[in-house]
């Protein structure tokens, strides 16, 4: 093990355990990220399972995904969504159809509910704060992921009742997100998520691992920034090319490179709730798995219907594409129990937002 990367990694144990992390320095980020294969991995690994167990323990968080539009105004190179695929069948669901579905999930027995939708603004803002206020009184927790929105958007939904909001950030490297995403700047979107910390909501973002002129740096300074903010949840998941894209020829994000940022992620933001991403599980059979044992905790099925579904194509080939969203709720309840993980039954809120308040009863606040 190189000398450099060893100290790096027992700065961020020693930092990870304890009880007010700091943020780690961006070289000791960067030095993790560049873990050899065998001993190093394997050291970086163990280190985020540990951590993950100390700080969150062995109980997998299940938020049900309900994707509800697959209509975008935006432009993303990297994205099936975007506004010029015109090879997309667009769908977009009534308010009573979402909340006849959140009906559903809520007797599927999860907790909850994470509405996404491309950047849809025929969802204005008195739709969505009714949408959240007919979700609230089944006692889901709500989870939002609509995009960039203005703050007065951002304060109804609250007021209404939505917990959480996630926003990725993609990549903070201002020149790369400027390309990638047409007419939209890395400022205004991090600014969104100032705005979302300011107003109380539990905070989401992440990035993506091999968006073609990715440095590891950025990378790095991703996770940085984020850990700086003190998101409440980080999505890392691959870059997967979508035909139907203008990067549709570019290679995909590397496997190893994710389950490494992931657990980087981890050590960075011990505090914080880290998905299994379903792109992390779609480029690999075990990616999923794979995740949790390295220090996810955190699970998304989605139960969007089957015709839906296979519409939100953001990327191609997703897995569980056609399955039904209780075969999903069964089946990763039995791949969670295998690696000696348990369901978790509350709200799995935000750490932060327990130290505050404590899990409330019937979803109300
Ligand atoms: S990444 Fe988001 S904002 Fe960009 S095109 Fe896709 S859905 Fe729209």
């Amino acid at each position: 093990m190189r000398p450099s990367f060893k100290k790096a990694l027992q700065r961020a144990a020693i930092n990870a355990r304890k009880l007010r992390p700091t943020v780690l320095y961006k070289e000791d980020i960067l030095s993790l990220l560049t873990a050899s294969d065998g001993k190093e991995m394997e050291a970086l690994f163990n280190e985020a399972d540990e951590v993950r167990a100390f700080w969150v323990g062995d109980e997998v968080h299940l938020r049900a995904l309900l994707e509800f539009s697959n209509y975008c105004i935006r432009d993303c190179l990297y994205c099936g969504l975007r506004a010029s695929n015109v090879a997309l069948k667009r769908y977009r669901m009534a308010p009573e159809k979402i909340v006849e579905l959140a009906r559903k999930i809520k007797s599927m027995d999860f907790n909850t509910i994470v509405l996404q939708s491309g950047e849809d603004f025929a969802y204005d803002r008195d739709t969505v704060s009714w949408i959240i206020r007919e979700i609230k009184k089944m006692g889901l927790a709500i989870t939002l992921s609509l995009g960039e929105r203005e703050f007065e958007d951002y304060r109804a939904w609250k007021e209404a009742g939505a917990h959480r909001y996630l926003l990725k950030l993609e990549t903070s490297d201002t020149v790369l997100h400027a390309r990638l995403r047409p007419g939209r700047t890395f400022e205004d979107r991090f600014q969104c998520l100032r705005w979302l910390k300011e107003l109380g909501y539990q905070t989401g973002s992440g990035n993506m691992v091999g968006l073609p002129g990715q440095s590891l740096e950025t990378i790095a300074n991703d996770i940085a920034l984020m850990a700086e903010l003190r998101v409440d949840m980080a999505g890392i998941g691959p870059f997967i090319p979508n035909p139907e894209t203008p990067l549709g020829d570019c290679p995909q994000g590397d496997i190893w490179m994710t389950l490494k940022a992931v657990a980087v992620a981890r050590l960075a933001m011990p505090w914080a709730h880290l998905p299994a991403t379903t792109a992390t599980g779609t480029i690999h059979p075990q990616g999923r798995e794979m995740a949790l044992q390295r220090g996810a905790n955190v699970v998304m099925p989605d139960v969007t219907p089957v015709e839906n579904r296979k519409e939100y194509r953001i990327y191609p080939n997703k897995m569980c594409l056609f399955d039904e969203a209780d075969h999903c709720r069964t089946c990763i309840e039995g791949k969670i129990r295998a690696l000696g993980r348990r369901v978790a039954r509350g709200y799995g809120h935000a750490l932060a937002f327990q130290d505050q308040q404590t899990e409330y009863a019937n979803g109300g606040r």
